[in-house]
């Protein structure tokens, strides 16, 4: 039985004394996660994992990026083994402003994915078309190449680590978003190609919506049976907003 998750994605947002403030009311937001029977979590910059993790060592934590080396001369950049070494295993990959901004392609996410399963690490792996490729309706075309790239040399072993992350780029941070039959459908078409490759493993797979999910609409979206939670920007920031969130599942 797949469990319902909400992580909040804070992108470059909250410095380390504004992410303290979050963790200390983190308690609070898991035990309303606890009563809703919903797991919760957030990814922080590089700089604010380890205050909350020691602000509140419940919550889960992801960093928004990693390098595929463990070392080297790749000035800016966080490994594996950093992450580690302060106890984080979840890593978000291909964020769509990562493939914007940063030049990320499906190839250097399948190269992350494969370290970090390597080192027994989660990814948590985004998907989903531009406005462009949703309005040429290619959407599931773009979805296969992320999903058959990006995934190229995940074994079916290692395939219940992963959290899939649908998020049409339209929809993120724009208040445009999907319709939860959309969200539906490109969730269902994901799970069906992780059938393909890993067969009844593919159940055990979350995969998350992603885009402009505000306490308004998270209901309708984790209705929907192959929606297993959401991946939240703008409205994860404020413990008030995250708490809305969480009691609006049900
Ligand atoms: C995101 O950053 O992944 C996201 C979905 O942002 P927002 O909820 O603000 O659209």
């Amino acid at each position: 039985m797949r469990r319902k998750l909400l992580f909040g994605n804070w992108k470059m947002n909250k410095t380390r004394l504004e992410a303290a403030e979050f963790a200390n009311q983190g308690e609070y937001l898991l035990q309303l996660a606890k009563k809703a029977d919903i797991d919760i979590g957030v990814a922080p910059t590089f700089l604010s994992l380890d205050v909350i993790k020691h602000t509140c060592p419940a919550l889960r934590l992801a960093a928004q990026n990693v390098h595929y080396a463990s070392k080297g001369a790749f000035t800016g950049e966080i490994s594996i083994p950093m992450l580690q070494e302060i106890g984080i295993s979840t890593v978000i990959i291909g964020h769509s402003e990562r493939r914007q901004y940063f030049a990320e392609t499906n190839l250097t996410c399948q190269k992350k994915i494969d370290a970090l399963l390597e080192n027994n690490m989660c990814p948590l792996y985004c998907v989903g078309e531009t406005l462009d490729e949703f309005e040429h309706s290619i959407t599931k075309d773009v979805i296969h190449e992320q999903i058959s790239v990006g995934l190229a040399n995940v074994k079916p072993a290692d395939a219940n680590k992963l959290i899939i992350a649908y998020e049409p780029v339209w929809s993120i941070g724009t208040g445009k978003n999907a319709s939860k039959e959309i969200a539906q459908d490109i969730c269902h078409y994901i799970r069906s190609l992780l059938k393909d490759k890993y067969g009844d493993i593919a159940d055990e797979i979350q995969i998350l919506y992603g885009g402009s999910v505000k306490p308004e609409n998270v209901h309708d979206y984790l209705l929907m049976p192959d929606v297993d939670g959401a991946l939240i920007g703008g409205a994860s920031l404020s413990v008030d907003s995250f708490r809305q969130l969480i009691e609006n599942v049900h």
